[in-house]
């Protein structure tokens, strides 16, 4: 049940108009963000127990103050797209039943998604009454935290934490979340399993035909060692040819390295693949406190980098990144020629 044949949603040609013309901008990090708050246990449960209970702590689920604190979540979305953001992520990386059941939050699943989306619409509105810029909200979907073709137990490989099916259904709830939230597109991210991000891109398709419209798909890998494969152990090519049946928007690179460790891994995706290509790299490498350091000019150069070399249509940051290091890509890459795609 490929989409195809549906018609496209009104945002996909006004995006790929937009993307033929010039370098796209993605936003960056929400985790720096946050801890930048200071929140405590009290702001991250908020009042939310009520409508959804838990019995767990609710400290270091991020996805959560798009209940809690929306305020807050809504400020960083809107810093992000005066910083030059074209467009920006919803902030709901974790929000499938997977990944929040560390939480005891499944429950809050469906708003997390439809919120999150609106969240980003109301911030991205505000931008464009001040100086007019059209922008996108993406809805962010995340590996989980199990992986569907690799074992957790060195004593039994054949065991598996989560079923295709499993990560299929999760993955239609929150991308049916982000759709009704108001999403323009859909962005898969941080993928180390290519067989989870299938699940993810067959929920999409599922979700799309149940809106009657086909939104733009974003599809983004992540190399997580120095041989240059993800953690399912494909090359970026391989990669490619995984997910190209899904004819997606953009497939890229983002997460685990820096710029500099990224670029030949995302010269030889943009080698191969007929899509427009994404790459929003982490602030280099994380120092030994798991902090990184790299500054918003030496990213931007890097990135700059890769646009001259003509390897890129959208670029932005990932973690360790802040919105000045945004306004320093989106400074550093203006003028130059986004990568020519058929
Ligand atoms: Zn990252």
């Amino acid at each position: 049940m490929l989409p195809f044949s549906l018609p496209p949603s009104p945002v996909f040609p006004v995006l790929d108009a937009l993307a033929r013309e010039r370098i796209l901008i993605l936003d960056g990090a929400m985790g720096t963000q946050i801890q930048q708050l200071g929140l405590g246990e009290e702001d991250y449960a908020g009042d939310c127990a009520c409508r959804h209970h838990s019995d767990h702590p609710q400290k270091g689920n991020n996805d959560l103050l798009i209940l809690t604190q929306p305020q807050a979540i809504e400020e960083i979305h809107f810093r992000y797209a005066m910083a030059g953001a074209d467009i920006v992520e919803t902030n709901t990386f974790s929000a499938t039943t997977i990944a929040q059941a560390d939480y005891g939050m499944e429950s809050a699943v469906r708003d997390l998604n439809v919120e999150g989306a609106r969240i980003v619409r109301r911030a991205l509105d505000r931008a464009t009454a001040i100086d007019g810029k059209p922008r996108f909200v993406a809805g962010a979907v995340g590996p989980t935290n199990r992986t569907a073709s690799i074992s957790p137990d060195v004593n039994d490989p054949g065991f598996r934490a989560v079923t295709f099916d499993d990560l299929r259904t999760a993955y239609s709830q929150q991308v049916r979340g982000l759709i009704e939230g108001g999403a323009d597109l859909i962005l898969i991210e941080t993928i180390f399993d290519t067989l989870n991000a299938k699940a993810a891109i067959f929920a999409c398709f599922e979700a799309f035909a149940e809106a009657g419209r086909r939104l733009p798909l974003m599809i983004s890998g992540t190399i997580t060692d120095a041989s240059g494969r993800t953690l399912s152990g494909q090359t970026p090519t391989a990669f490619w040819h995984s997910v190209r049946h899904a004819r997606p928007f953009t497939v890229g690179l983002n997460c685990a390295l820096g710029a500099a460790a990224m670029r030949p891994h995302l010269a030889e995706l943009a080698g191969v693949s007929d899509s427009f290509t994404c790459a929003y790299p982490n602030a280099g490498l994380p120092n030994a406190f798991g902090q990184y350091d790299e500054g918003p000019e030496d990213t931007a150069a890097q990135v700059a980098r890769f646009a001259r070399e003509g390897l890129v249509n959208i670029v932005g940051g990932c973690c360790g990144t802040t919105p000045d290091h945004i306004r320093a890509i989106a400074d550093a890459v203006a003028g130059l020629a986004p990568r020519a795609v058929k």
